[in-house]
C-alpha cells in the first residue's frame, strides 16, 4: 500500500511517515498543496493523508483537484488531517471530496485504525470492479450470441431485422442510397439429399464466410436471414457497388467448387438479387427486402448461378 502524507509541518510529517511505515506501507510525502497534487498524479497512491492548512493550496482545492483527476471509477480514499477541530472543517473537507477527517494531534492507534478502515474499503471496491467486470463481458458474450446465427457465426434474422431499420433511417437522414443482396444456394435441397443433413450445415458454412469475406466495409451486414439464404445489407452503396460485391461473392463460392453431382452445374452455387433504395417516408425496408426477394427469384427463374437487379423504381 502507497501512503501520501501532505503536513507542512516537519516534525508532523516526519511522525506520520514513520507510522505509515511501521503500519507496512510504502510513504511519499510532501509539504506543499501542488506538489501533492502531482505526485499524486504521478504515483498513484492508496491512501492520501491531507492537511487542511498547507503553504500554497488548502487541503480542501488539494482534493477537489484529486478527485477532478480520477477517472469515472476511480477512487482513491482521503482523510483530512486538522487541528482546528471545527465541525464546518469536516463538512467542507467531505463536501470537497473527502473520506474521513482526523483531528490532530493524530492518535497513533486512531491512525492505524483509519487506515485499515480504508485499506478494506479498497479492497472491497477492487473485488466489486472485478465483479462488474466480469458481468460486462458476460453480458457483451450474451448480446453477440443473441444477435449472431448459431451454425454460421453470422448475424441472425433478429439482428438484421432491427440493422436494417437502423440503417435505413440512417441513410434517410443522410440522404444516402442503400443497397441489399439476397443470397439463395442453388438446389440446396438436391444437396441434402445427396450428402446428407452434415454435409449441408458444412456448405452453409462456407458460403456464409465467402458471402463474409467479399463484404469488406465494417458498415456491410451479412445475416443468414433463413435456411440456406442470406441477406447482405450495404450502407452507401449504389446499384452498380452492389453488383460488383453481388458478382465477387458469386465467383467466391463458385471458387469453393463443392462438388454438387444433383447439380446442373456440379458444384454449389448461388443466385443473387439485388436492391437499392433512397429510403423516403412513405417507403418502408420491407418494400427494399421484397425487391430484392423479386430479383432473386428472377435470377432462380433465368437459370441460377448469377445476379439480377431489381427493376429500377
Ligand atoms: P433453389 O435452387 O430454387 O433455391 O432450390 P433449393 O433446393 O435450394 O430450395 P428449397 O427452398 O426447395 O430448399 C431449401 C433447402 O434448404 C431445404 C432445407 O432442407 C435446406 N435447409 C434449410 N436450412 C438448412 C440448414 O440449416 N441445414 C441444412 N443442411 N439444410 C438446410
Ligand atoms: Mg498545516
Ligand atoms: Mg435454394
Ligand atoms: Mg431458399
Amino acid at each position: 500500500m502507497k501512503i501520501l502524507v501532505v503536513e507542512d509541518s516537519r516534525s508532523n510529517r516526519v511522525m506520520l511517515t514513520h507510522r505509515v511505515e511501521r503500519f507496512g506501507a510504502t510513504a511519499l510525502s510532501t509539504e506543499r498543496g501542488e506538489d501533492a497534487v502531482a505526485m499524486f498524479a504521478e504515483h498513484h497512491p492508496d491512501l492520501v493523508l491531507l492537511d487542511v492548512v498547507l503553504p500554497d493550496l488548502d487541503g480542501f482545492s488539494v482534493a477537489r483537484r484529486i478527485r477532478a483527476m480520477e477517472k469515472p471509477g476511480e477512487w482513491t480514499p482521503i482523510i483530512f488531517l486538522s487541528s482546528l477541530g471545527d465541525d464546518s472543517d469536516v463538512e467542507q473537507g467531505i463536501a470537497a471530496g473527502g473520506d474521513d477527517y482526523l483531528q490532530k494531534p493524530i492518535s497513533e492507534v486512531v491512525l492505524g485504525a483509519k487506515i485499515r478502515a480504508m485499506q478494506r474499503l479498497v479492497l472491497m471496491r477492487a473485488s466489486l470492479l472485478a465483479v462488474t467486470r466480469k458481468l460486462d463481458a458476460a453480458n457483451q458474450e450474451l448480446v453477440r450470441i443473441s444477435s449472431s446465427d448459431g451454425l454460421t457465426g453470422v448475424a441472425n434474422r433478429r439482428y438484421f431485422d432491427e440493422a436494417i431499420s437502423v440503417e435505413w433511417r440512417r441513410a434517410r437522414r443522410h440522404s444516402n442510397s442503400l443497397a441489399m443482396m439476397m443470397c439463395d444456394v442453388d438446389h440446396f435441397k438436391l444437396y441434402n439429399d445427396t450428402y446428407g443433413h452434415q454435409a449441408g450445415d458444412d456448405c452453409l458454412r462456407q458460403v456464409a464466410n465467402a458471402i463474409r469475406q467479399h463484404t469488406e466495409r465494417p458498415s456491410d451486414i451479412v445475416a443468414r436471414y433463413g435456411g440456406e439464404e442470406f441477406a447482405v445489407v450495404l450502407p452507401e452503396t449504389t446499384v452498380g457497388g452492389a453488383l460488383m460485391v453481388a458478382e465477387k461473392i458469386r465467383h467466391a463460392v463458385r471458387a469453393l467448387n463443392i462438388p454438387h453431382a444433383a447439380s446442373p452445374n456440379h458444384i454449389v452455387t448461388l443466385s443473387i438479387g439485388i436492391a437499392s433504395a433512397a429510403p423516403g417516408f412513405d417507403n418502408p425496408p420491407d418494400d427494399l427486402i421484397q425487391a430484392a426477394d423479386k430479383a432473386l427469384y428472377r435470377a432462380k427463374h433465368e437459370g441460377r448461378d448469377r445476379v439480377c437487379r431489381a427493376d429500377a423504381a
